[in-house]
């Protein structure tokens, strides 16, 4: 309604200037207002001027809000595409996590067998010997793709949560005083405000010990861990003086098995992300956003827990 009365008051100076201009020229605008006829011209001039201002407002106006609706379609639409494009990745990965677990059932069992025999063998063979040291191996060896496949079948079940009204603080403690003691020599601070949030304790817990294992792991000697809220959300940052990440690992970090290390699962990331969604959040990280370049990871949690569409899903 603003810009017809723009358009309307703009238009009728505009007349009102043309009025001046005529009667600059010479033409006698007040003897002709006098008379009925002149009267008539000069009001049909002016009120035509006004109706055309006022319809031009109109027109801006309506430019306007096809605009915003233009707007407001593309955001839905990009929102629309982001859900579909989750819905497929949620899809893969429950195909994966299908195929992981089969696979890891029927690896387990002859791993199993292969690391009986490993050891009855190893009875055989003096200690020092390299037979004896062969036999190690294989049971290193083993160990190690036992802990993967664990880490698979974890992996491929469904997130089940818990939830409960959580305090913030114990939960960053928890999470903090085990990642000290899994890690040795990293020192964790923590700066977090009184606050609670609809949660599965245990799964934030998680969460945040492997951001901080992460770190560690990166090369990180110290960690801060920040909660604050506002709005609504809980917003949890885990902030390191590690390397940073590197520029080429950015789009591959939360794929499941994307790992840089020699012995990684490449399903921390993957899984805490899957964790934190199922709480209706997510996880935003900095590269460089740490502390002294290092990384910094955001976890972000409505404090009201999941929607019921969430929660359902
Ligand atoms: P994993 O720990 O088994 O490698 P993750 O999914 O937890 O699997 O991590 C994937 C990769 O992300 C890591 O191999 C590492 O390259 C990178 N990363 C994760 N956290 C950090 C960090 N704090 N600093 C640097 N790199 C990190």
């Amino acid at each position: 309604m603003r810009w017809e009365w723009i358009g309307l008051a703009a238009a009728s100076g505009l007349a009102a200037v043309d009025l001046a201009l005529f009667a600059w020229v010479g033409l006698d605008v007040g003897g002709l207002s006098r008379t009925a006829a002149g009267a008539m011209v000069l009001g049909s001039f002016v009120v035509g001027y006004a109706a055309l201002g006022w319809v031009g407002g109109k027109l801006w106006s309506a430019r306007q809000r096809a605009r915003a609706h233009r707007a407001r379609i593309q955001a839905q639409l990009e929102a629309l595409e982001d859900s579909r494009a989750r819905l497929a990745q949620a899809e893969k990965l429950a195909a994966l996590g299908r195929l992981a677990a089969g696979i890891a059932h029927e690896v387990r069992n002859p791993l199993g067998v292969i690391r009986a025999s490993a050891s009855m063998v190893q009875e055989a063979f003096d200690r020092g010997s390299d037979d004896h040291r062969a036999c190690d191996l294989i049971r290193d060896e083993i160990d190690r793709l036992d802990g993967l496949i664990a880490a698979l079948l974890t992996f491929a079940k469904p997130t089940r949560m818990t939830l409960g009204e959580t305090e913030v603080g114990p939960v960053v403690e928890r999470a903090a005083a085990l990642a000290e003691e899994a890690t040795g020599g990293l020192s964790v601070r923590r700066d977090v405000a009184p606050l609670s949030v609809r949660a599965d304790a245990d799964l934030l817990v998680q969460v945040l010990l492997g951001l901080v294992v992460n770190a560690a792991e990166a090369g990180a000697r110290a960690v801060t861990i920040t909660a604050a809220e506002g709005e609504g959300v809980l917003r949890v940052e885990v902030a390191d003086d590690g390397p940073g990440i590197e520029d080429v690992d950015l789009p591959r970090l939360f794929e499941p098995f994307f790992t840089t290390k020699e012995t990684g699962t490449g399903l921390g990331l993957s899984m805490a992300l899957r964790m934190v969604e199922a709480h209706g959040g997510g996880i935003d990280f900095a590269p460089r956003g740490g502390i002294e370049g290092g990384a910094r990871f955001v976890v972000t949690l409505p404090a009201a827990g999941p929607s019921r569409a969430v929660e359902a899903a």
